[in-house]
This record gives C-alpha cells, sequence and structure tokens, in this order.
C-alpha cells in the first residue's frame, strides 16, 4: 500500500490505464467502511486500483461541533486499511489541502436546505468543497460513499451532475451493528447507557415502516414518541422526505426516506430508512 500526505506526491502513483475508485473517509475506520472498500474492490475490477482519502475536513464542522477531539487513530487506521489491500491511502494534513485565504467553495444550494444542512449550516459547503478537491486531486473514475449519510450522497450525486466530473458514484446501504445500531466513529463517544439506548433508533425507524402508516405526520409522531421515552435522547429531527428532492412530504409516496439526528448526551447521531 502507498501513502501519500503530499498532494503533489499523486503525480508519482498514478497508475497508467487502471481504473481508480475512491473512498472518502474521515478515519476512525470501521466495520462499514470496510465494507465501502469491499465495495470499491468489486467496481474497481481486477487490476484496478483501490484508494481511500482519510481526512478530518474542519471546513464540514460546524462551530463548537466535535472538530477537535473527533478519534485520528492514525496507526490503526493505517493498519486497517493495509489487512483489507488498499492500494493508496491518501492522508493529507490540513495545511496541505487549503491554503489560509482560500476564496472559493463548493455549494450546492437546493438538496443542502433540509435535514442536516437545516442543523448544520455550511456542512455540506465543506463537505462539497472538500470532496470537489478530492476528485480534483486523485482523479478516481469511480467513488463509493454511503447511505447512512443518505443526505451527502445525493448532493455529492448533484454536484457530479451539475460540474460534469466523470465519475460514477457508488451508494452502500448502511451497515450496522448486530442490536442494529449504524456503524458510526462517533458511536466510540457514546458512554454505556447512551449505547445502550441508542438502539431505540433503529427500532422507532423499523416501527415506523411495519406501522402502514401513511400520514407523515402520524409517521414523524410515532418515531418521535418511540425515541422519546429513552431518557437519554434528545432529538433534534425527524422528518419524512422525497427521497430526490429531500423536500419534506405530507405522505408516504413511493421512494420516500425517514430520516432523524438524535442526541445522547453530546454525541449526535443519524439514520434513516427508505419506505414504503
Ligand atoms: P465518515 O468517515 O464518517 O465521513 O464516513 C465515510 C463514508 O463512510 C461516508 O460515505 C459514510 O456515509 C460511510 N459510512 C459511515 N458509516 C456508515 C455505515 N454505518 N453504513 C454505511 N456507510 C457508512
Amino acid at each position: 500500500m502507498k501513502v501519500i500526505t503530499a498532494t503533489d506526491d499523486i503525480e508519482l502513483v498514478r497508475r497508467a490505464g487502471s481504473r481508480r475508485v475512491l473512498v472518502p473517509t474521515m478515519g476512525a475506520l470501521h466495520k462499514a467502511h470496510g465494507e465501502l472498500i469491499r465495495v470499491a474492490r468489486e467496481h474497481a475490477g481486477k487490476d484496478g486500483e483501490v484508494a481511500v482519502s482519510i481526512f478530518v475536513n474542519p471546513l464540514q464542522f460546524e462551530p463548537g461541533s466535535d472538530y477537535e477531539k473527533y478519534p485520528r487513530p492514525e496507526k490503526a487506521d493505517e493498519d486497517f486499511c493495509r489487512t483489507i489491500n488498499v492500494d493508496l491511502l491518501f492522508r493529507p494534513a490540513p495545511g496541505e489541502m487549503y491554503f489560509e485565504d482560500r476564496s472559493v467553495f463548493v455549494d450546492e444550494t437546493a438538496l443542502s436546505s433540509t435535514l442536516e444542512g437545516k442543523s448544520r449550516p455550511g456542512h455540506f459547503r465543506g463537505v462539497c468543497t472538500v470532496v470537489a478537491k478530492l476528485f480534483n486531486i486523485l482523479s478516481p473514475d469511480a467513488a463509493v460513499f454511503g447511505e447512512k449519510d443518505y443526505q451527502q450522497l445525493a448532493i455529492i450525486r448533484r454536484m457530479v451532475r451539475d460540474l460534469n466530473y466523470k465519475i460514477d458514484i457508488v451508494g452502500v446501504p448502511i451497515v450496522r451493528e448486530d442490536d442494529g445500531l449504524a456503524f458510526s466513529s462517533r458511536n466510540q463517544y457514546l458512554n454505556k447507557e447512551e449505547r445502550q439506548q441508542a438502539t431505540v433508533l433503529r427500532k422507532a425507524l423499523l416501527a415506523a415502516e411495519n406501522s402502514g402508516k401513511k400520514s407523515g405526520k402520524e409517521i414523524v409522531d410515532l418515531v418521535r414518541e418511540m425515541i422519546s421515552a429513552a431518557p437519554l435522547a434528545r432529538i433534534d429531527y425527524v422528518a419524512l422526505v422525497d427521497a430526490e428532492t429531500l423536500q419534506p412530504l405530507e405522505k408516504v409516496q413511493p421512494n420516500s426516506l425517514l430520516a432523524l439526528a438524535v442526541f445522547f448526551g453530546k454525541t449526535r447521531l443519524i439514520d434513516n430508512i427508505r419506505l414504503p
């Protein structure tokens, strides 16, 4: 595995004619990242190359969030990538990615207005800007993203369409712990009680799916009620939206998305399910 930390050095590892598939991450790698990397390998083919980027992107953390304390287990991440045969690890320092007087950003202006975008102003501008930069630096043929960050995936697809990137975007279904909690680098912030109670998220989404309810309000109320029964949970949002436009829906229709963000203590978790 080649490990590159300087943007200019990427040119040294271009393999002529080989298909490069990129998995962008912020590190603290876990089983779900492993699944994205496995899917990347499938898409790269026998002679292709799987590239993983690890960069905790300061631009996508809103003020007062967990940028400073976000886990950065460098050695474990590198070992993780080696064990699953990643070909290229790109791990730039913040100074390598951004000029202090940077003044150009990539801003998606429709899909970003709801859900995470509403709760975390500037977040998707940071995400789009860094992903565009990673695309420009690494020139992948395809890139893999998880459906846990459903809105992010939709926004990246829109960016690729609107800015004419010749990059296939591949989505991967949410990978979960045995008890249903979606893997996340932030799960390690949870204490024992919070971790136990966090299983309510998946249970509430499944209850909504199984309820057969069609009214957006009734579905959201049901999920809110179940989650509120967990004493350590504080709901940020629960929303039924169109899975393409991400705009709120009054009724479940084909291609709906039920998405939520909930704090357990200081830790903010997200999850979602497609309906009907
Ligand atoms: P992160 O390192 O948290 O920025 O995530 C990097 C990529 O992994 C993103 O495309 C995420 O959507 C994806 N990802 C993280 N957790 C999961 C999960 N539990 N299931 C599927 N994809 C995930």
